[in-house]
């Protein structure tokens, strides 16, 4: 008989052992082996039955147990140890405050006092299942360097109470998911409750009279706290109780359910909690992808409620948001029926306003998800409209991000889009082997890992001896062949095999051969089966006699996608014919315990997207900071870092209209490569055995990557780069405006002028004309250098001149006549002309040879402007 509900009952803690639940809470346990190792020795056994999880540890080990441990002084002093451990790490002042500290007394002392970051997935733990690739390993790395570094961030997202899919195999190879119920008293999470012990709901309201609630459930996150809302209560009708079923399961209905959820009831679910443990309002609002992009909606509702009118409610939300976009195809984006989305946000029928944000225009939030096709409503779009900083994920992807919503911000040429980037990272402590982590800390002298920033510190690997060095890497290798037949026996077992069929698992895959990891999820554009092009030829590879290779291959689909299903299945087939089977095998339920051990043993990490519709691409970093050698398509980071020496790029054939051409060449150029490059260096050994030329490449991979892949940097760049100016242009935004007339004299002034200011240049821009451009100056035959004057008649339509941006824009032009990277000079105001035209002029030496032009154009101008550039409005001559 199946139970309808679980739920875990737990032991007493012994009173000396008290300090157990506080570092099974909190998750920084997920990186920190020490406190892991402790758990490990209440009973080894058990903690392998649980997968090494603090909680279930806890949960199921024997009262007797601990009982014993609590008379054994040497457990509770090292208890004693890492607890107060635990609270130095929580209290310390860390990189943040640093900061904090270097500002004071300078000119710029803004640092925000909270920033609020939304995610639709997080992947902390595979103890909290919250994920199902990349985007939500990377928001789970986010907050941990977040922690590291002492920021003062609150993540919020959903609690899925089935999480992400198990994969398993069925006989033939078609993947089967199931979704385990999780139960919530089993996780490492406690329940937001109010002074009286009550749980805590925040509620919106729904179409047809409906309301849904949400409980919040924090999970700690070292410093961070990650709010999780939960709709699986009794006060929910029960078609509502289901909107956290699961992640990225059901219809659009559904999905438009949980982003509601996400954004609106986020914020709701921020003020409830920020209010009950007496912390400051986050200033800064991040949405890691747009899909929690109904959170503007609800900050702009908030401060309608608070007096202020849609506008300056506006203003004052776009310049505290930021927007990361993750997907560099435009079939990745969330797009909903604008019926829909009038559905959840009109009136309804017969009423007046909004019920589910009172105040706020339906059109106007209808505007924010514009797109050429008017039936739809695009999460992206409003992502962008929302935030006034915005940006790619590497700098490949930044690019083509400027391309893709172009759009966007029409008249202006890709390169001006103001999307930047930030190149994703990965977090050291999570990822890296203790193996490393424990060198690392030998090479600084520290347990301290901080340093780990510096470039210096990892030219230290000079001092160690390459024999060391393939040390590590044969231990991590094994390691992961011995996983590997573990995980192969149960999948076979599970698929339906007998045990007596199975003797070759034994010797399956080989501590000494070379080790090719390949595991992600199975999107078309990931190309699972290139691999599989030429299987003689993949067989041969494996087969060799001298040179042997062995891959490792995994990766979930998505359960409604057939054809990736199908992807998995050829390579189930391939990986199951008896001749190859001890040499490559197609591992079930990649998950982040898998996936560790993958990034820790393997020594080439292949990745063939089609590029560029990889934006980053992390796993490559996270074998990377284990030495492994990533075999590449350059796509996302990869094409930023690959340096010719810290691995191979496998060359791609994009712009190529014939795909099947395309997988062709890339393919045999994979095999080219594998043979001819990567085999012969890796078998390559001198008198110790050891591959000298391949240990060289290790080492000058960790000393290049290692400081460049990890999520600390990532995360100081978001902060210097993004979090910084939006709590600034935040607290502009709330000053009294310059004007000086009652209206800005009182708060949000600023933003109020903003707002006015930019109504009134939408108005006349498209009337404002360049009526005359004069060049002057120039000899009969210009010389590089030669000064160049332009003079231009501009009619601004009642604007004043410092209301605006005069740029001349000159360069060299191509046979269209289409400047290319020009430079763009400032003009400067020198006068009226008749009918009430003003003069604009400007002098510079030339700057380049060969075919030059030059246009001039006007832009708006405000000091709250991020860039002249941020609104899209460019009027140009002719
Ligand atoms: C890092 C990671 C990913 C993302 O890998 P990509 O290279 O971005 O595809 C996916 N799943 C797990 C479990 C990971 O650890």
């Amino acid at each position: 008989m199946k139970a309808l509900r679980r739920f875990t009952v737990r032991a007493h803690l012994p009173q000396r052992l008290a300090a157990l639940e506080r570092l099974s809470i909190n998750l920084r346990w997920s990186w920190d082996k020490p406190t892991q190792d402790l758990f490990e020795s209440i009973d080894p056994e058990l903690w392998k039955l649980v997968d090494g999880d603090p909680v279930a540890i806890l949960g199921q080990v024997s009262p007797a147990r601990l009982e014993a441990l609590a008379g054994d002084d040497a457990f509770v002093h090292r208890l004693e140890e890492l607890a107060a451990e635990l609270d130095n790490y929580l209290t310390r002042p860390l990189w943040y405050q640093q900061l904090g500290a270097d500002r004071q007394g300078g000119k710029d002392p803004v640092l925000p006092n909270g920033i609020a970051y939304f995610s639709m997935e997080f992947g902390v733990a595979e103890v909290l299942p919250n994920y199902s690739g990349g985007l939500g390993i990377l928001a789970g790395d986010h907050l941990k360097s977040a922690s590291d570094l002492g920021l003062p961030l609150i993540a919020v997202g959903l609690y899925y109470r089935s999480g992400y899919f198990r994969q398993s195999l069925s006989a033939d190879g078609w993947q089967h998911e199931n979704y385990p119920s999780l139960d919530a008293q089993g996780l490492p999470l406690r329940l937001l409750t109010d002074a009286s012990g009550e749980a805590v709901l925040i509620s919106l309201a729904l179409p047809d009279g409906a309301q849904l609630y949400a409980r919040i459930w924090v999970a700690q996150v070292g410093r961070i706290p990650l709010l999780l809302l939960d709709s699986d209560i009794p006060e929910n009708d029960h078609d509502l109780r289901s909107v956290t079923d699961r992640l990225y399961g059901g219809d659009q209905d559904h999905r438009i359910k949980q982003e509601i959820l996400a954004g609106i009831g986020g914020v709701r679910a921020i003020r409830a909690f920020t209010e009950i443990e007496g912390l400051p309002a986050p200033e800064v609002f991040h949405m890691n992808e747009g899909h929690a992009g109904f959170l503007g909606t609800e900050r702009i509702r908030e401060l309608i409620e608070a007096g202020l009118d849609f506008d300056t409610a506006l203003t004052v939300v776009r310049s505290s948001t930021v927007f990361t976009t993750h997907t560099p195809v435009p079939a990745g984006i969330d797009r909903f029926p604008v019926e829909m989305v009038e559905r959840y946000f009109g009136p309804d029928p017969g009423g007046v306003g909004s019920r589910l944000l009172p105040g706020v225009p339906l059109e106007r939030i209808l505007a924010f998800g514009a797109e050429d096709d008017a039936t739809k409503f695009n999460m992206a779009h409003m992502g962008l409209r929302l935030a006034q900083r915005a940006n790619g994920v590497s700098l490949l992807h930044g690019r083509v991000s400027r391309e893709m919503f172009n759009d966007l911000w029409p008249g202006f040429d890709p390169a001006e889009v103001p999307i930047g980037s930030i190149t994703n990272g990965v977090h050291a402590p999570t990822w890296a082997a203790p193996q490393w982590l424990e060198l690392g800390r030998e090479l600084i002298g520290s347990e301290d890992l901080s340093s780990l920033q510096e470039p210096e510190t990892w030219e230290r690997l000079h001092e160690v001896d390459p024999g060391h060095l393939w040390w590590i890497r044969s231990q991590l290798r094994e390691a992961l062949v011995h996983d590997v037949r573990d995980r192969l026996h149960r999948s076979w077992l599970e698929r339906g095999a007998a045990e007596a069929e199975l003797g070759w698992i034994a010797t399956a895959f080989d501590p000494n051969v070379l080790t090719i990891g390949f595991a992600r999820r199975v999107p078309t554009y990931k190309r699972l089966t290139l691999m599989l092009r030429d299987p003689d030829r993949l067989t041969k590879l494996l087969l060799d006699k001298e040179r042997p290779l062995q891959l490792i291959v995994a990766g979930k689909s998505h359960p409604a996608d057939e054809g990736g299903k199908a992807l998995i299945q050829q390579v189930v087939r391939f990986a199951d014919r008896a001749e190859v089977r001890h040499r490559i095998a197609f591992l079930p339920d990649y998950d982040m315990s898998m996936a560790r051990t993958l990034y820790h043993g393997c020594d080439v990490w292949l990745n063939n997207p089609l590029r560029p519709l990889e934006a980053c691409g992390t796993s490559g970093m996270k074998s990377a900071l284990n030495g492994g050698l990533n075999l590449s398509i350059r796509d996302g980071w990869w094409d930023e870092w690959f340096d010719g020496e810290n691995g191979w790029e496998i060359p791609t054939a994009d712009g190529l209209a014939d795909e099947n051409r395309r997988d062709d060449l890339e393919a045999a150029a994979l095999y080219d490569l594998l043979e001819r490059a990567v085999a012969p260096k890796f078998y390559d050994r001198d008198e110790r055995g050891v591959p000298t030329r391949w240990v060289e490449m290790v080492r000058h991979t960790l000393q290049v990557l290692g400081p460049k892949v990890l999520a600390s940097r990532m995360v100081r760049d978001y902060t210097q780069n993004y979090y910084l100016p939006a709590a600034r242009a935040l607290r502009q935004s709330i000053e009294p405006g310059a004007s000086g007339d009652a209206e800005h004299a009182m708060a949000f002034g600023a933003a109020r002028e903003l707002a006015e200011y930019r109504q009134r240049v939408e108005k006349v821009w498209p009337q404002i004309r360049i009526l005359e451009v004069d060049s002057s100056g120039l000899p009969d035959t210009p010389l590089l250098g030669s000064e160049l004057t332009l003079t231009a008649r501009v009619c601004l339509e009642g604007l004043r001149p410092d209301e605006v941006t005069v740029q001349a824009v000159l360069g060299r032009v191509d046979a269209g006549d289409a400047l290319v990277d020009p430079v763009t000079l400032p003009m400067t105001h020198v006068g009226a002309a008749e009918g009430g035209q003003d003069v604009f002029t400007a002098s510079t030496p030339l700057p380049v040879t060969g075919p030059v032009g030059y246009t001039v154009r006007v832009l708006p101008h405000h000091r709250l402007l991020a860039g002249d550039n941020e609104w899209g409005l460019v009027a140009l001559a002719g």
